[in-house]
């Protein structure tokens, strides 16, 4: 049924004092609204169960979620209503402003996001970011100078050769004094031999502070 036909069925109830009219029509309009609002929820209402609650969900409050950063394609799940919906993408997943996208937030293993440039983005988004301007001198280095945390990720040799890095060195971390070594030399490498870097994570210890890790450069542009 659609808001006329609602409306008609209403209005056919008639009213005994003809003055009244107006009036009566205005909140049969109100009315109608109503039950036709209500028959759109219940037409969005779907088969599924709620993600968050076990509740019916509705269709309006769907979620768009890539399990990872590297997906083209979204999963879709199901709601009951705005909180549900909120709850779930606040508990497992985050928004990364630079692609727009909701993505979750690890797959188990490793983090799919990384804080970067005072931002929260996921990973896709750094490593194209890697590609194109390297590591940005400012996130490694303080008013103290270079900074104990290593920022990188695991990348393809594939694909730090096709976008024109070339392998600079290997190194073997532990702690926290290598680490700010690296650091330096990649300060040393974009201040006075105008290459751009980035750090590939070969392989690392599960609390990242131990591991092999690689140096790849480009000239800067
Ligand atoms: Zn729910
Ligand atoms: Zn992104």
């Amino acid at each position: 049924m659609n808001y006329e036909e609602i409306l008609e069925k209403l209005k056919k109830r008639g009213t005994a004092i003809p003055e009244l009219e107006k009036i009566v029509n205005e909140s049969l309009e109100i009315k109608t609204k109503k039950i036709f609002e209500y028959l759109e929820k219940r037409k969005n209402r779907l088969d599924e169960e709620c993600y968050w609650c076990n509740k019916k969900a509705n269709k309006e409050f769907t979620s768009f979620i890539y399990e990872s950063p590297y997906d083209e394609n979204y999963s879709e799940h199901y709601f009951c209503s705005e909180n549900c919906r909120d709850s779930y993408e606040e508990e497992t997943s985050f928004y990364c402003n630079n692609c727009n996208r909701f993505i979750e937030n690890s797959n188990g293993h490793m983090n799919h996001g990384i804080e970067y440039q005072t931002e929260y983005i996921c990973l896709d988004c750094f490593q194209k970011e890697m590609f194109e301007n390297g590591l940005d001198i400012d996130e490694i280095e303080d008013y103290k100078g270079a900074k104990s945390n290593l920022k990188g990720s695991f990348f393809s040799e594939f694909e730090l050769i096709e976008h024109g890095f070339e392998k600079e060195e290997n190194y073997f971390i532990s702690g926290t004094v290598d680490a700010k070594e690296i650091n330096k030399k990649i300060i040393d490498l974009y201040n006075n031999d105008n290459k751009i870097s980035i750090i590939n994570y070969c392989h690392l210890s599960i609390l990242g502070d131990e591991g092999h890790i690689e140096l790849w450069i480009k000239n800067k542009k």
